[in-house]
Order: C-alpha cells, then sequence, then structure tokens
C-alpha cells in the first residue's frame, strides 16, 4: 500500500455449523486485517447459551488473546474489523451489533456505506428509535425490528423489507440464535464469498480468509440476494430484481489482498493485466520498472512482463511501520512515508526508472516517493499510473479524501506531472479495467463521477458533511 488518504471501511466473516466457531472467526478476521485496523469484534454463544459479544478498538491480536476467545462457545459466530467512516471513530461504533429483543437476540456485521443512512435514522427516531452508534449498520437493525413485532412472522421478511429500504453499498451478516443471513447490496459494490467447512459454511469479504481456515470456497453471494444458511444448508432468496454487478474497481486496484478472488477474478492476476495494458496505453523509453509497495508489485510485474523491462526492487517497505494513514495530519504523513518506504540506492543509481502505482489520491506520497528516487541517484522517473485519475469522492464505504484534497479533481496532467516531479506520467485509462477484469460492469465512480446509486443529496453537500 502506498499512501494516502485511501481506506476501506471493513472487513466480515462469519461461521456456521462448525465446531469452535469463535476461533476460526478470529482467524478469519486475522486474514482480512488489511480491512480495517480501529477495532474490531466477534460474537458468538456465550456458556449460558446467549449471545455474547467481545469487541475493542486495535487490532485483531490486540484485541483477543486465549482467556476472552475461550469465553466465546458454539458452532455460529460473526466477526468483524473496522476501518471508520461514517459514524467516526470509538468504541461504540466497532462492530458486531448485538441487540437484545424479546423476539430474539441478533447480532450483525456490515461492510460499506448506507447513502440513504441519514434520512432513514432520522424517520427512526421520529418513529422512537434510540440509537446506540453514529454507525449507518445500526439503521438495518432498527429497520428490521421495526418490522417484526409479531414473533410468529419468519424474520427473513423483515431482512428482506429492511434491505429494501437501504440505498448504498453493503455486505451485510446478521447472526440469530439458529441461523446466519449473508447479503449483498443490489449494485454488489461490496464482495461477500461463501466457503465450505466439513459439514458447516464460511462467510467471507474476501476469498484469502479461506485458506487460513481450510475451507473451500463454494460461491458468492449475488447482488440483491440473501443467503440463509442454517442447519438446512443454504437457501438463497432475492429481496430485489433490480441488480448490477458495479463491483468497487478499487476492491481489485488497491484494497483486496492479492491472493483473494473476487467474483471470480484474482486480484493479482487482475492487477498484473493493468500493469500489461499499462505498458501497451503509455511506453516508457527507461532502464527498470519499479512498483510501489504493496499493491502496486503485482502491476509492475505485469508492466516489466509486457515491455521486457527488468523488474527491479527499487523501493523497500519497513514491515513494521503501521500503515501512513494512522499519521493523521498531512505532515505527519508525509514523515509516516518516509519511515515505511526506502530507495535502493545501488539498483535505481544512474537509472531511468518506470515508477508504477496503483492510484494518486492526494499526490503526497508519489511526490515524496518520486524525490526518494531522484535523491538515492535515479536519472529519470516515469511514472504510470494503474488506474485512472480519481476526480470524485467515494460514497460507498471508502474514505476517499475529500475533492479539495483530491490531486486529479483540480488540475490538469501537466500539472500533476510538474507537482510530482516526474519526467512522465500515465494513467490507465477506464476500459483496460474492464478488460483486466473481463467484465463489462465496475463501479468507477471516483475515476468519473458517475454514481452507480442515487445519493439523495447534493455531492459536493454529501462530501462537506461526510455524512449521507
Ligand atoms: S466510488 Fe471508487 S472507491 Fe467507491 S465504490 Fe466506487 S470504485 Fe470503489
Amino acid at each position: 500500500m502506498s499512501d494516502r488518504g485511501l481506506n476501506e471501511e471493513c472487513g466480515i466473516f462469519g461461521v456456521y455449523g462448525v465446531q469452535d466457531a469463535p476461533n476460526l472467526v478470529y482467524y478469519g478476521l486475522h486474514a482480512l486485517q488489511h480491512r480495517g485496523q480501529e477495532g474490531c469484534g466477534i460474537v458468538a454463544e456465550a456458556s449460558d447459551g446467549t449471545m455474547k459479544r467481545i469487541k475493542g478498538e486495535g487490532l485483531v491480536t490486540e484485541v483477543f488473546n486465549e482467556a476472552n476467545l475461550s469465553s466465546l462457545k458454539g458452532n455460529m459466530a460473526i466477526g468483524h474489523v473496522r476501518y471508520s467512516t461514517t459514524g467516526g471513530g470509538g468504541i461504540e461504533n466497532v462492530q458486531p451489533f448485538l441487540f437484545r429483543h424479546h423476539t430474539g437476540d441478533f447480532a450483525l456485521a456490515h461492510n460499506g456505506n448506507l447513502v440513504n443512512y441519514n434520512i432513514l435514522r432520522r424517520m427512526l427516531e421520529d418513529r422512537g428509535s434510540l440509537f446506540q452508534s453514529s454507525s449507518d449498520s445500526e439503521v438495518l437493525a432498527h429497520l428490521i425490528k421495526k418490522d417484526s413485532a409479531d414473533a410468529s412472522k419468519p424474520r427473513i421478511f423483515s431482512i428482506v423489507n429492511a434491505l429494501n429500504e437501504v440505498d448504498g453499498a453493503f455486505a451485510f451478516l446478521i447472526m440469530t440464535s439458529n441461523r446466519i443471513y449473508a447479503c449483498r447490496d443490489r449494485n454488489g459494490l461490496r464482495p461477500l464469498s461463501i466457503g465450505r467447512l466439513g459439514d458447516g459454511y464460511v462467510v467471507s469479504s474476501e476469498t484469502c480468509a479461506f485458506d487460513i481456515v481450510g475451507a473451500e470456497f463454494v460461491r458468492d453471494v449475488e447482488p440483491g440476494e440473501i443467503v440463509t444458511i442454517d442447519h438446512h444448508g443454504l437457501r438463497s432468496r432475492k429481496y430485489t430484481d433490480s441488480c448490477s454487478h458495479d463491483m468497487c474497481a478499487m476492491e481489485y486496484i488497491y484494497f483486496s489482498r492479492p491472493d483473494s478472488d473476487i467474483e471470480g477474478c484474482n486480484v493479482h492476476g487482475f492487477r498484473k493485466e493493468t500493469g500489461r495494458l499499462l505498458y501497451g496505453e503509455a511506453p516508457a523509453d527507461a532502464d527498470i520498472v519499479v512498483g510501489v509497495p504493496d499493491s502496486s508489485l503485482s502491476a509492475a510485474m505485469g508492466y516489466s512482463e509486457a515491455s521486457g523491462l527488468p523488474y527491479e526492487m527499487g523501493l523497500v517497505k519497513n514491515k513494521y511501520v503501521g500503515r501512513t494513514f494512522i499519521a493523521p495530519s498531512q505532515s505527519l504523513r508525509e514523515k509516516g512515508v518516509r519511515m515505511k518506504l526506502s530507495a535502493v540506492r545501488t539498483i535505481v543509481k544512474d537509472k531511468r526508472v518506470v515508477l508504477v502505482d496503483d492510484s494518486v489520491v492526494r499526490g503526497t506520497t508519489s511526490k515524496r516517493i518520486v524525490s526518494m528516487l531522484r535523491d538515492a541517484g535515479a536519472k529519470e522517473v516515469h511514472l504510470r499510473i494503474a488506474s485512472p485519475p480519481i476526480v470524485s469522492p467515494c460514497f460507498y464505504g471508502v474514505d476517499i479524501s475529500t475533492y479539495e484534497e483530491l490531486m486529479c479533481a483540480h488540475k490538469s496532467l501537466d500539472e500533476v506531472k510538474r507537482e510530482i516531479g516526474v519526467d512522465s506520467l500515465a494513467f490507465l485509462s477506464e476500459e483496460a479495467l474492464f478488460k483486466a477484469g473481463a467484465r463489462n460492469e465496475l463501479c468507477l465512480a471516483c475515476f468519473t463521477g458517475k454514481y452507480p446509486t442515487k445519493l439523495y443529496q447534493p455531492v459536493e453537500e454529501a462530501n462537506k458533511d461526510g455524512k449521507f
């Protein structure tokens, strides 16, 4: 990862029908840690048969230990890792949420962002709902309960109705006393996959977490689908027929782990292909290809293979420094980059370097890396970006900087080139992203400003609020 005001919101993981489910969720969350490091939690059965939650701020290894994990029992559990956008940080927003209700307790974990959150929350508060947190995810729980006063009515009906009221990006796990519901938004913006483990099932934001627990991929939850997992096995139900496959392109470009497959396409394979296509669109006369660790390495390999230029490790990362975004201010962020990456002088000295990066958000990191390469003796630096310029904010759970901070939203290609200080600069086309994924639908809203859902208020206003 190279920057930069570009942070994923969350990851979710659930287990049904497998012994020691809470332990497996712990391992699953560990594999999803890159999707959020601010907090995490697990809900499972306690020794007295009720649902119990353990959650805290920090990494999975910081929040859980043998003692607290062993207090969670049973063959069913769900968990969550969080990076906060809507609702901000704080322990009250760490998920899963656990709700006590006379019709039965239930827990909920959410990845994504609801664009009509403000409207729904206001409507629910006016009807008497009291919220425990400022997280958008809690809205769904209130919508489910609003509709389930009649305990004899199967819960799936309330879930169907609730999901038809929310709009935006979501992958939800809802756990009741005897089943887990796995749901995805109608546009399919966030990933959610199902795996098989022995006689039971696991559900995860990314397939990389299946390997860690020894599960086998079964299928993805489809856009607009609710998969019920219980002692009958898997059952599917569509809550809407108006669906699309607008998977977040940034999942492929930047967020997801290279060993994950999203909707049938391996993330490393996708990135490598973007590198190949990038060379085709913007070849550079140079000596070596260097990728920005870690998410740009696959694209750099692709560029190197297509160009025939050697792929070199011109930049190394200090693995033991936390992600850059931990530093809140611009100046601290800049220092953070220095701490995190170093240029390898013996490799880049006197060389014409093609620097491959996955994206440009604020541009601060690119600028620092380029000056680092020049300080280490690089003769020329040709920057190739394996995605189009980011010109619009994201309203679907990715914390992309505001308009003001987005370098490409306000500057021409030439101005960006000058500001970053490179000899040449090129971005990948939108068409190449479709080609790399062998698909014809993707969310590209942060590159195009064309959002696949309604935003419920003007973009500028929503962006200013930071909430929707
Ligand atoms: S706007 Fe960008 S970051 Fe947000 S969901 Fe769409 S592609 Fe992903």
